[in-house]
């Protein structure tokens, strides 16, 4: 029986695992395993710096050079190699592309992320993008280039900061949003309303409560999106942000169980998938979440996939004392020159705004669950923000966070 660990997805998560699992001490064979070409890399830029006509040809964005990873890690690293299959009753993974064939595994970190949602039939399409990858990022910023005119089909996270970077270059941008605020999901009615202000303040065409019905063409290029009310929006560039998709299909049969919803891969608390060895971490994985009543969810956020790759590999190595995944939820997005930043989780009785700068388009707003303290935005408040996580960790009831905050 091998003592290999064996990390698929060459992302935040895999390189944390990888990192962490040698740090508390594993000395066995590690294989880091990834579909794409590239060496790991850092998505955030992707949608922020990578965009930006002012920096000149922007730095790649990879967290550690070959030969870091290959011997300061002692890594077997096999990029443009994609995992296929799962064989749980003989710890064995099949690999397609570079790195071919069976790998068999003593403990396994499942880290696949995900695949951005893309608008059916408009594959063949030129001059139609998502932004997930680094690739992505080359031809969207390539299309900048060029002053195309932007249409943004989702009203997202990733789609608004796309309109933010086309924005800043001057170019001419529409947003197109399906629900009637944008973001309810991620920070609730109230607060996806302050967002969209920030749109609707720096230029940008915010249409809320349209449907796509197609995009338009003419020689294999995109020449427009059309709408339901019948109407027509001229692009040059289409950016698809309307989410994302767990990377899961290959394991369908293997017995990690996957979740009904969207294909996420079902682990406990410590992120363990009920097959014996085998973890999950970052984008991919739902958990149930100790600080919020068991609250099940799967994170799509930077620091969630660092943090649950390092305790994905150290559950692995010594499951006997596995920890829970317990950090507070946090993600960050600029938008223009603003920083948005949440902790916690949105579901909310209520919001209370707390600061009474919305007018200068500078908050925090904080989030009530029962009489607990369970979230809280901001708009440019850093420093503010990450006292009320600390506060979220320490179950604070929401007498104390008011009082905290100075309006109780
Ligand atoms: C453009 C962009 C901007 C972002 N900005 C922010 C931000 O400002 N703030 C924030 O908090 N978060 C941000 N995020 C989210 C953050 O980057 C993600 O949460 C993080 O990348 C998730 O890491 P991961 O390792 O779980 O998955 P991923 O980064 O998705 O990596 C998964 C890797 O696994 C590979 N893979 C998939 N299937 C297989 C297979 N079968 N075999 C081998 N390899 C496979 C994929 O190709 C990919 O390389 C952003 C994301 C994007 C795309």
């Amino acid at each position: 029986m091998t003592d290999r660990m064996v990390i698929v997805g060459a992302s935040l998560a895999g390189l944390r695992a990888a990192q962490a699992a040698r740090k508390a001490g594993h000395e066995g064979s590690m294989t880091l395993v990834g579909g794409e070409v590239h060496l790991p890399y850092d998505r955030p830029p992707l949608s922020k710096a990578y965009l930006d006509a002012s920096v000149d040809g922007p730095e790649s964005p990879t967290f550690r050079s070959e030969a870091e990873l290959r011997d300061e890690l002692e890594l077997d690293l096999r990029l443009n190699t994609w995992a296929t299959g799962l064989d749980a009753g003989r710890k064995m993974l099949s690999l397609e592309g570079a790195g071919c064939g069976e790998l068999e595994y003593g403990s396994l970190v499942i880290a696949t992320g995900a695949k951005a949602r893309t608008l059916p039939g408009t594959e063949e399409l030129a001059g139609v993008h998502t932004l997930r990858t680094l690739d992505d990022a080359v031809a969207i910023r390539a299309a900048f280039d060029t002053g195309a005119r932007v249409v943004v089909v989702g009203a997202g996270f990733i789609g608004s900061e796309v309109a933010a970077g086309a924005r800043k270059r001057g170019l001419p941008v529409t947003v197109l949003e399906a629900l009637p605020v944008p973001l309810v999901r991620s920070v609730g009615e109230q607060m996806g309303r302050a967002c969209a202000e920030l749109h609707l303040a720096n230029g940008t065409d915010l249409r809320c409560g349209v449907k796509v019905t197609g995009l338009c063409g003419a020689d294999g290029r995109v020449t427009g999106v059309s709408l339901d009310d019948g109407s027509t929006i001229p692009a040059d560039l289409v950016v698809v942000g309307t989410g994302v998709a767990p990377n899961t299909d290959w394991l369908a049969g293997s017995g990690v169980t996957l979740h009904e919803r969207d294909g996420g891969i079902v682990c406990d608390e410590t992120l363990a998938t009920g097959l014996a060895g085998v973890y999950a971490a970052g984008d991919v994985a739902h958990f149930p979440h100790p600080l919020f009543d068991g609250l099940v969810m799967r994170l799509e956020h930077w620091t969630n996939a660092a943090e649950q790759g390092m305790l994905a590999a150290r559950n692995a190595i010594n499951p006997a004392e596995a920890k829970p995944a317990a950090g507070v939820p946090y993600f960050w997005s600029d938008w223009y020159d603003s920083r948005i930043q949440f902790v916690g989780i949105p579901q909310a009785d209520e919001i209370r705004v707390v600061s009474e700068e919305l007018g200068e388009d500078r908050f925090l707003a904080l989030y009530r669950r029962g009489d607990r303290l369970t979230g809280c935005i901001s708009i440019d408040r850093p420093t503010q923000i990450m006292k009320y996580r600390r506060l979220i960790a320490q179950s604070k009831s929401w007498a104390d966070s008011l009082e905290f905050a100075g309006v109780g």
